[in-house]
Parts: structure tokens; sequence; C-alpha cells
């Protein structure tokens, strides 16, 4: 098959990262692969002059690849590979060195201009993950959306011999992409009728295969709940919001901040959540209230009185009153100021949040869509749906293109309609619950809407093990929860060892107030257990009359709701609801997929490989051997290793043996003897910090640096406890509040059923002491007697890792099994 592919519409981060997937997997896959430049425009354009581009291409081609090839030999034979030989035709023959000046008129003594379509092969798109915007063009094209223009664009690709497109962008670059597949033997008749095809072309093309992959940073295509380049322009939004808090604080100033999305509120509502925000306008929710004025003042007036120094409004592009009636930030402002008295400043953000390099999410997702996107090209048939590859919670999907661009129009329609309700449910569930969260979280409540008496618990909140970005957003939700619900939020210092010296005090509304954005444990964190007293333990439950625990950490917070749990056989004091919410950057928490600080570190480990990976480059032939954190569990290597596209990564889980080793030199080896004269790389070994006992993050630089000869040299770093540190990235702080807003409701549901009880009789399930988790595509509370029998106790994580693949996967796009010739 050959496969072009395009990135059209706005352009959003991780575009190049798909870019880079599909044309690795395009490539093992056996296929040749293309890219358009300058989207559906250059789909228009074609190869102007490519006939005579191309005899020129493919002589200049042969000359060099007859040339490299004799080097290439004798360098694989000293290394004694032999790898495969379509990558390493692969390798040679792209064209893409002319991408990388961009619309550069002569690079090499050929041409780019009047060449869109352009063939790229294996090493065209090395470094791309690091890279935002998208490397190969993106334009609006006015010429695709008509016939003609149309008609241009399938000549273009039959006379290239390209009969799939994989086509990344917003619903209006998808639309095309179905228009374009639905019409296409139309245009194929039209070609033929006006003799620009031959009978064979009109055989040989007869369907075109499609895929669509979402690149938008707004997040707003229905049926995925992560559209490319939406994890990256929140975090921006978010560091923009991180910055202007302290000066917002500094001052007792209010701060009306616009960020984008014109049709959808998410990069608003997310903002408004992770962010800490008073009041945010976003255009599926408008303002109940007949004033929209009225209903903003009364609610920042409420936290204004109670002491809050600082105001934050978070203003959707699109955000727009009842009737319909655009709401723009200057005049959010000047309400401010009038009403309010308050010293207003307007911070539109605008192009800044599409840019800068992409998170780690949206390398990693793209990169797995990419895989998916190829895979659905090649089991297309005639009679299967055009797809777009989708996420859904943690897992990959597939999901018919037009009804998903309907679905999305038909947001745009029910706004419009002033349907809200049906264009919150059209966002889908996690949308709403993040509003309703936000609601929850942000507004100061009076004594009206709290439960009655007898439902109010006193609620025992305590961080364990290390810390992980999140643990504070989490307890900061929780607080604001109890504040609402008239519960007794009480912190416990310094996890199970506070309790016992009662380092435990009451939280407030007000108090937490600055705690969504702040990295380590507000609370004080250690790995002490409630074994270390049990009985203590539970008179101290008894003594602050703890209705509910809820316990925010790693491992350890794990084994400790397991050990009260045991403990309820003697002590009714754990006779109480109690929840779990899984917090450690090592994620090896059993059955949950992700767990708060993960994405954080994740986070640090590209940062850091990247600023690694730029030194590595600029002293050419140099391997970096990274150390990352994470005890016995290989989550952030294996991860981290797909998200910096390191060229081999070591786990706990596979270990490492002499015949790893020396297979892995020899995959170095040879990679390092096919890089262009002069032109090697850096390159990254994560090795996870407990992979061996012997093969130590230092033995294997010494070793490779001894190894390398006159190829390669070899250094370490080691990261540290820089990974459990630093700002908690939107994501976690979003799923933060999420799973904390569902353990809340969780202990309330069980305490519901006990509180009626004499506190002797009491008699807890085990149900009622769970871990809240994300399993592929849902979030379940799971008790944690069941928890047990998925845990590898000895090696503290679950006894299945969902990422193995990830590891893989990652050792298929290096190309170590074809380099290798083993595959
Ligand atoms: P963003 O979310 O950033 O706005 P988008 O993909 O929605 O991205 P659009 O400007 O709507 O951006 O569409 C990009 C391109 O897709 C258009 O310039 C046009 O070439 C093509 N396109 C959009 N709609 C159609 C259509 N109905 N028929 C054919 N082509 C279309």
């Amino acid at each position: 098959m050959k496969i072009a592919i395009l990135t059209s519409g706005g352009d959003s981060a991780g575009m190049n990262a798909v870019v880079r997937s599909i044309v690795k997997a395009g490539i093992l896959k056996g296929c040749e692969m293309y890219v358009v430049r300058e989207g559906y425009e250059g789909l228009v354009q074609g190869n102007v002059g490519a006939a005579e581009a191309e005899g020129e291409r493919v002589n200049e081609t042969a000359e060099a690849s007859v040339e490299a090839q004799a080097r290439d030999d004798t360098l694989l034979q000293q290394v004694g590979s032999r790898p495969d030989q379509n990558l390493l035709h692969n390798l040679r023959f792209g064209d893409g060195e002319l991408l990388k000046d961009g619309t550069t008129e002569f690079v090499g003594g050929r041409t780019l201009k009047g060449r869109y379509i352009v063939r790229v092969g294996w090493d065209d798109v090395r470094g791309w993950f690091s890279q935002g915007g998208t490397l190969i063009g993106t334009a609006r094209s006015m010429t695709f959306k008509t016939i003609e223009g149309r008609t241009a664009a399938a000549h273009n690709l039959i006379k290239e011999g390209i009969n799939a497109l994989v086509v990344c962008g917003g619903d209006g670059s998808l639309t095309g992409a179905d228009v374009f597949r639905r019409e296409w033997p139309d245009l194929l008749k039209r070609l033929q009728k006006e003799s620009l095809i031959s009978e064979e072309q009109y055989a040989k093309h007869a369907h075109l295969k499609i895929v669509g992959l979402v690149g938008s940073i707004d997040n707003d295509m229905c049926l995925t709940d992560l559209t490319i380049g939406a994890p990256t322009a929140l975090q921006r939004i978010c560091e923009a919001i991180d910055n202007v808090n302290t000066t917002a604080y500094s001052h007792s100033r209010a701060f009306v901040i616009e960020v984008m999305g014109r049709d959808c509120g998410w990069l608003a509502l997310m903002a408004g959540v992770a962010g800490g925000a008073d009041f945010i306008f976003i255009p599926e929710r408008p303002p109940t209230a007949d004033s929209w004025e009225d209903e903003m003042c009364a609610q920042i007036h409420k936290h204004r009185e109670i002491g809050k120094r600082k105001t934050i409004v978070i203003v959707a592009e699109g955000a727009h009153d009842k009737n319909l009636n655009p709401i723009h930030s200057d005049h959010v402002k000047k309400v401010l100021s009038e009403r309010l008295g308050l010293d207003t400043r307007v911070t539109t953000l605008g192009h800044t949040q599409r840019g800068g390099r992409p998170a780690a999410l949206d390398r990693i997702l793209p990169t797995l869509q990419g895989v998916e996107a190829v895979d659905a090209l090649l089991e297309s048939t005639p009679d299967t749906p055009s797809y777009m590859i989708g996420l859904h919670e943690n897992k990959v999907v597939r999901v018919p293109l037009m009804e998903a661009v309907a679905l999305t129009r038909s947001v745009a329609t029910a706004v419009k309609a002033k349907d809200f309700d049906k264009a919150l449910d059209l966002r889908g569930a996690e949308f709403k619950e993040a509003l309703e969260g936000f609601h929850a979280i942000s507004e100061y409540h009076d004594e009206s809407v709290k439960l009655p008496k007898e439902k109010r618990m006193r609620v025992g909140i305590i961080h364990m093990g290390a810390p992980a970005g999140g643990m504070n957003a989490a307890t900061r939700t929780a607080v604001r929860y109890c504040a609402r619900q008239g519960h007794v939020p009480l912190a416990i210092h310094n996890g199970f060892r506070g309790l016992l010296d009662d380092n435990v005090d009451e939280l407030s509304w007000l108090g937490v107030d600055a705690w969504m954005n702040r990295g380590g444990s507000e609370l004080g964190t250690n790995r002490a257990l409630p074994s270390i007293d049990l009985g203590g333990v539970a008179s101290k439950f008894q003594a602050y009359g703890l209705d509910s625990l809820l316990l925010i950490g790693g491992f350890e917070g794990f084994t400790a709701l397991l050990q009260l749990e045991e403990g309820r056989k003697h002590y009714p004091a754990f006779h109480i609801p109690m929840a779990h919410i899984p917090a450690t950057i090592s994620n090896n928490v059993p059955m949950t997929e992700y767990s708060l600080g993960s994405d954080t570190s994740l986070n640090a480990l590209v940062d850091a490989c990247d600023a690694i990976k730029q030194s590595a480059s600029a002293s050419r032939n140099r391997v970096f051997v990274v150390e990352t954190q994470g005890g016995k569990c290989g989550f952030i290597a294996a991860l981290g290793g797909l998200a910096v596209g390191a060229s081999l990564v070591y786990t706990p889980e596979d270990g490492i043996t002499l015949d790893t080793l020396r297979r892995d030199v020899r995959f170095l080896k040879t990679r390092y003897s096919l890089d262009p004269a002069g032109k090697a790389e850096g390159r990254i070994v994560i090795r996870n910090e407990a992979s061996s006992k012997v093969y130590t993050t230092d033995m294997i630089t010494k070793m490779l640096q001894e190894e390398g000869g006159s190829l390669f040299d070899a250094r370490s770093a080691s990261l540290g406890h820089t990974l459990q540190g630093g700002i908690p990235t939107p994501m976690d702080r979003a799923r933060a509040a999420r799973l904390s807003l569902k353990c809340m409701a969780f202990l309330e549901q069980h305490h519901d059923k006990l509180s009626h009880l004499k506190f002797k009789n009491r008699h807890a399930p085990p149900e009622s002491a769970a871990v809240i988790t994300v399993q592929t595509s849902s979030v379940n509370m799971v008790p944690v007697q069941e928890m047990v029998q998925h845990a590898d106790m000895v090696n503290r994580r679950g006894k299945v890792a969902w990422w193995t693949g990830a590891k893989d996967l990652e050792e298929q796009l290096v190309g170590k099994p074809q380099f290798l010739g083993i595959h």
C-alpha cells in the first residue's frame, strides 16, 4: 500500500508525533510512505513537473544509494548485522531531507517548490517528537472545498500511485476527508472521461482508503475523550494561570483570562478545574440567571467576603449568555471593576495556547493512535466505513468517522437552538461530570445547600508514601466538597505517625485555595503503615470521631487500606467507609492504569530527556543512559521511552541479561553504522533503577563506552527525585479532582448505610474499603480485598501491567528487530 499523510486545519502539538508514528508503522508493515505538505492545498497542487523531478530523484537516489550501500555493507560486516532489506531501502529512499528547510526552493540541487507530495523514509521523521505544530505544514484550502479542487487532488494521488490517505485535523478536515472518500468513484469517472487517467489506473484506484485522526487543541470532537494537542494547550493555559495567580494574590486583583474554544468549552472548563478558577464561561452551559452579571458578581462577592484575595474568571472565546449574546472578556472586566470594585485585568492567551513543545500525552497518544491508523487502513475494505481513531478513557478505539463528525456538528446546532442540556449530553458524561465537579469545588455554599446533620461526616484525609503530583489537588477537592456538604474535613499530617502524635487539624474552604497547583504533599507524607500500632491508630480514629477516611498515596496507601480493613476484625473504629486514591509516580497500584502523579512524572522525564537529547545531538554520536525511579514497576521507563523515542528501555519486569545487553550493543552499533556520514545522532537509553542489581546504570554506560568504539560514546544521567517534584500537570490535577469527588460520593453512600447503627454494632462490609481505579474504559471502586488477588505484594506492583505493550511498541518503532534482522 502507498499511504499519504496530511495535517490540516489549525495546527496542534502532537501532529508531528502522528506523522512519525504513521511513517514508521507503515514502513514496518511494508508500505511506501508519503507526506503531503500544506494540508489539502498540497493535495490539490500536487507535484508540478513531477515526472522530471521524479526522474531526477530516482537517479540521484540510486547514485547515492550505491555509494551509501557500499559504506553500509562494510560497516555492517564489521558489526555483524544483517538488517531487514525493506528497512534498509526505506532508510535511504526518503526525500524527507527536502522537508527540513520547509519551503526552501533549492535543497541539495532539487527544487521543493512545486512538490507537495513527498516520499519519506525511516529516518526522515527522526526527532519530530519534541517539536510543536506540524513540520509538514497545514493550511485551510478553499480549493479543496470545490469539486474541481477535489478532482485535482484525486488526480495527484493517482499520479503518485497512492491508494490510502491519513488526515489529521479538526472536524472540518475530517468532513473534507469523508466527502473525498464518498465522492471518490465520481471523481475517478470524471478523470477517466477527461482522459486524465488510464484504464489501468482507473481499475487500480477504484477505492480510496481513508482514516482520520483528530488534531485539535479544543478537544471538541465527539466519540473521543481527548484530541491530539488538547493536553498541551491545557498545559500552556494552566502555566499562564499559575503565573497570573501569584501576581493576582500579591495585588488582590481579579484576572479575566480568555482562552480558545469557539464552540467547545473543554479548555475553559478543564483550566477552571485545574487552575482553581472562581467562575467560567463556556458555550455549552451559559449562566442560568437572567443576568449573568448578577450571577457572577454574587459568587465572586461571596468569595471575597470570606477573605479570598484573588479572583480568576475564565472566558472561552465562544462564550455567550443564555440568549446567545456574546460575552466578551472586556465586558466581564468592566462588570468586576464597576460592580465589585475589583482591580481587574484581562489576559488573552491567544496563539500561545497552540505553541510549544508537546506534553508527554501528546507524544504517547498520537504514537499509539498512529499505529492503530495504519492497522485500520490495512484492514479496510470497500465495505468498511472510514474510521476515526479516538480514545475512550485509556483505550485507543476506532469509531465511524462520519458519525463522530455529525455528532460534533450537532453540539453546535444544539447550542444555536439554545438546547444547552442536549449540548452537554452530546459532549459526554465526563464533560458533564467535570462541570458539576467545577461547581461543587469552586463555589462557596451557604448552610441552605448542606446535608441534614445526620448525614454529615467527619472525614479523615491522609497522604501516604512518596509525594506525587495531584495529591494536594485531590485533597483540595475533598475539602471543598466537604465544605459544600457540611462534612468536617480533618487533615492527618505526616501519615499514621502524625495521627498517633495527634497531628490532626481541620481544613477550611479558603485554607486550601492555593493547593491545586502545588507539588509535593501539603499534609506531609511518609511510608509508616498502620501496623506500626494498629490499636493506637484505632483509638485515634475513635478519639477524632472519624466517620470515613480518604487515603491518598501509592502502594503504601493500598497496603494501609488493606491493614485497616483486616483490622476491622478487632477494632470497631475501622468499621467506617474508607477510600484510596492511587497517587504515585511509579504507577504501581494494581488494577489501575493511571495513578495521580504519573502524568507529572512522565512530563518531567520528557523535559529532562529533551534537554539531554539536545546536548547529545550537539556531540552527535553520544548515547545517554537515563536512570528513572519507579521501584519494581517499569511504567515510567516504558511510557517515558515511548514519549521520547528511546532506543532501548530496561524495566524490572523484563530484567536485563547478558544476552539482552549483547543484542542491544549490536543494535546500537548497527544503528550508528547506518547514520549518514557526519550525521550521527544522540540517542537515549532509559533504565529503571531496579531493572537489575548487577547491570547497573554505571556498568551499562561503561560497557557502551567500551563497545561503542569509534561509532559512539556514552554518558549517564540519573533523574532521581526530579520525577516526584515539580508543579503537577493539569491532567493530574483534573484527574485528582474527578477521582476525589467520586471517592467522596462513595464515602457518603456507605456512610448513609452505616450511620444509623450503634458504634459497637456497626459492621462495615468489605466493599466499603475500596480503591478507585481507572480500567480501560471505566472508573471503578474496587474492594481492597479483591485488589490483593491482583497484587504482587513482594515486588510491590500489579500482577498484570497494561503498559508492557508500550515497551514492545517502542522497540518496533525504533526498528530494533528489523535492524537486527531478527523479526
Ligand atoms: P480546527 O479545529 O483547527 O478549526 P478544522 O479541521 O476544523 O480545524 P477547517 O478550517 O474547518 O479546520 O477545515 C480545514 C480544511 O478542511 C478546509 O480548509 C478545507 O480544505 C477542508 N474542508 C473542511 N470542510 C470541508 C468540506 N465540507 N468539504 C471539503 N473540504 C472541507
